[in-house]
């Protein structure tokens, strides 16, 4: 039986808060740094419109890398599989979130998967428009319409923080090209631009649930009735949630929680409960793989109370 209160969720959360003390907050995007290492809130969406709450739910995070597997759908109804699966791989890996090891060992140069920053770099470098901003705009009418808020936005100190620091990112972009897994007339800064504005679109622990819950229903918003997402698409994002969504600890998560789920630096976690409901989850406090400390501990407690897992 799923959560029935808000009440229930909050002595989750407290107990999982415990676990903030022993995580830090991400800092190599110097404006995430900026966080409070002690927060943790918890919204879940019911297909019925029910949400329930707990901790500060006003407060906006960023996606990060939460905004890779929506990238992700985008580009696979744009383009269809059989050219996005040409440039990024299906695989797990076990090698951190930002490596670009792989790239180099592996033949052909093809990222192992679309959740890690190389393959996600190529996937957003697939979003169809003339200008970064025409591109851009796609991807965020895409979230609009899943959360159904056309307020949302993204928050430019975060990108501009990413934009000025992401040497790293920009290595993998070269690197990329130079073997052909970017197109030739890639621009890599017009690239860092869209992937950093993407990964700074901007949204409440609700918001996130909302989206949650179209991929927990197969693609359909379940309060408009309107599929946004083509059942395969979401699956495919569902499955890539479960075997790459939590980086190099996916493994861990699938065994003790078994929900498909995508986790992102800012301490954001979007889980999807196939066919019950949404959850987003903010918890500043990252582990040593940069997922959220206290998040991962609240799914859980959530997963063990309810009998939430899948498998
Ligand atoms: N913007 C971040 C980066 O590319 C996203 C990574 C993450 O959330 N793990 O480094």
């Amino acid at each position: 039986m799923p959560c029935q209160s808000s009440d229930e969720l909050k002595i989750l959360v407290e107990e999982a808060r415990i676990c903030t003390k022993n995580g830090k907050v991400a800092n190599y995007i110097p404006a995430l740094g900026k966080a409070k290492a002690n927060d943790l809130s918890i919204a879940i969406h019911y297909p019925d419109g029910r949400c329930l709450s707990a901790g500060n739910i006003e407060k906006k995070i960023t996606l990060q890398s939460i905004s890779k597997v929506i990238s992700l759908a985008l580009v696979l109804m744009d383009r269809g599989l059989d050219d996005v699966f040409g440039h990024v791989g299906m695989e797990p890996t076990g090698d951190p979130f930002n490596s670009i090891v792989k790239l180099e060992t592996m033949a052909p140069t093809k990222p192992l998967n679309p959740l890690i920053n190389a393959g996600a770099l190529v996937v957003t470098n697939m979003i169809k428009g003339n200008t970064v901003e025409e591109r851009f705009l796609r991807l965020l009418s895409f979230i609009r319409e899943m959360t159904n808020d056309s307020t949302i936005g993204y928050c430019e100190e975060v990108a501009r923080s990413e934009f000025e620091t992401s040497h790293l990112n920009r290595a993998l972009c070269y690197f990329l090209k130079q073997h052909n897994m970017m197109a030739e007339n890639t621009d890599v800064e017009q690239l860092m631009d869209l992937y950093t504005k993407q990964c700074a679109i901007e949204m409440n622990c609700l918001d996130l649930a909302r989206i949650g819950l179209v991929f927990a229903m197969d693609g359909v918003d379940p309060l408009s009735g309107k599929q946004i997402i083509p059942t395969d698409v979401a699956r495919i994002c569902k499955t890539f949630m479960v075997t790459c969504g939590m980086y190099n600890a996916s493994g861990e998560f699938a065994i003790k929680i078994g929900i498909p789920a995508k986790s992102g630096v800012s301490g954001g976690i979007m889980g999807a409960v196939p066919g019950k409901f949404g959850i987003g989850i903010f918890g500043p406090a990252l582990d040593e793989k940069g997922n959220s400390i206290a998040g991962i501990k609240l799914l859980e407690l959530l997963s063990k109370n309810y009998q939430l897992s899948m498998f």
